[in-house]
This record gives structure tokens, sequence and C-alpha cells, in this order.
């Protein structure tokens, strides 16, 4: 279409032609775009897709919770001290996941948690994006608190090494029959109302911050 002013003309031809000079190329040029789904699509390496928990190597501290900016939408934790033996659940709903790999880049063992190549996550059944992970709780042997789940406690002696033997409860954890109450002694102790405070005989046996500072205390 032209205009006929001696400017408009000029104006109005070429950018016509050029569009075509493209439109003719990008027919005869190779696709851009993937054949998905009639072949797999293929991303780079790098890729954030699916949160993924390496169960062998996540011991259910809670950090990646702590940094999920979800504020609890896509990763959650909660005590569940009713349980026998009480637990931790940790609950991953990927529906809500943003794909921000906070997760990954605080995670406490560097190996718990990695953003897969996982990006078709398509479903009609919105269960099937929730998965939940119990972690057994080491409770404090004199007051009943949480001190953290024994995978973490092992995992710590074992980071140690031989620095564990400057805290008891760490040690302890690892070698889990030394020393050892009876299930649900220290509890008994508790509920009776008759608690004594922390003294010396506590010394080895697995407590709470709370606790132990009592102890370091009065030692
Ligand atoms: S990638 Fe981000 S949003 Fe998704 S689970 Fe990890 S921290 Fe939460
Ligand atoms: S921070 Fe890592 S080790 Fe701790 S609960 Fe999360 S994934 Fe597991």
């Amino acid at each position: 279409m032209e205009i006929l002013t001696n400017t408009g003309v000029k104006k109005l031809r070429w950018p016509k032609l050029r569009e075509l000079k493209e439109a003719v190329t990008v027919v005869f040029s190779p696709r851009f775009t993937t054949r998905f789904p009639a072949e797999p699509c293929v991303v780079p390496e790098s890729y954030r897709g699916k949160p993924e928990f390496d169960l062998d190597n996540c011991i259910g501290c809670g950090a990646c919770v702590n940094v999920c900016p979800t504020g609890g939408a896509c990763l959650s934790q909660v005590d569940d001290l009713e349980a026998e033996p009480p637990v931790r659940k940790i609950t991953l709903h990927y529906s809500a996941c943003i794909f921000c790999g906070n997760c990954q880049d605080n995670c406490t063992t560097e190996k718990g948690i990695k953003l897969s190549n996982e990006w078709d996550l398509a479903t009609f059944d919105k269960e099937e994006t929730t998965e939940t992970h119990e972690f057994e709780l080491q409770m404090c042997e004199k007051c009943g608190a949480v001190v953290g789940t024994k995978k973490h406690l092992v995992w710590l002696a074992e980071k140690l090494g031989p620095l564990a033997y400057t805290n008891p409860s760490i040690l302890l954890a690892k070698s889990s029959d030394l020393l050892k109450l009876e299930p649900g002694e220290a509890t008994q102790e508790s509920a009776a109302g008759g608690e004594e405070a922390v003294g010396a005989k506590d010394f080895m046996r697995i407590l709470c911050p709370k606790c132990k500072c009592e102890l370091n205390i009065r030692l």
C-alpha cells in the first residue's frame, strides 16, 4: 500500500518489503520450536524443575522449609508428638513451587533436596503434587522437649568427628545404646510433676538446649 505523499511512500514501502523478505526466509529456515509432545523436550542441565528430596542425604532439619519463600504453601513441616515414636513430617506441595532454588542453595547437607530437570508437571489430580517424608525425633531426656531429628544429630556427630566428644547429647545420639534411658522414662519424670532440677547425673543424657544450658550453669 502506498500513500501519495513524497515522504509517506518511502516510509511504508520498505518496511513492508522487509517483512515479506523475513517471512520468506522463515518459511525456508529450520524451525525454532521443539516438536513436544511428539518428541521429548530436552532442557539445559541447569534447568530449575521439580524439587526432589534425596532421602539418603536429607536429615529432616527443616532449613529448606525456613528459606522457602512461599510461606508454607510449598514446603512445610510439623512435629507430630502424639506419634509413637514422635516424628517430624516435612511436606512438599510442588504445585505451589516457584522454582527459586532457595531450598537447594541452603540445604544443610547440600544434597538433601535438588531442583531436577523434570518440568512437565501438569496433572488432573492435585494430590499427586504432594509428598510427605517422616523423620524420627529425638526428645530431651530431661524435659521431653524436641531436640531435633535423630538423623540430624547423627549427621552432626559424623561431621564433628572427635569434636563430638565435647557434646554428650550429640555423641549419645550416635551411640544410641550408651547409657540411654528406657523409652518414656524422661516423659514419665516430667509428667510426675516432681521433676528435679538438672544436675550432674544428667551429664550423660541427650538434652535440649534449655536443659543443657541449665546443666552448664550448675556444673
Ligand atoms: S524452589 Fe523455592 S519455592 Fe520451590 S520448594 Fe524450593 S525454596 Fe520453595
Ligand atoms: S535443608 Fe536439606 S537436609 Fe534439611 S530438611 Fe531440607 S532437604 Fe533435608
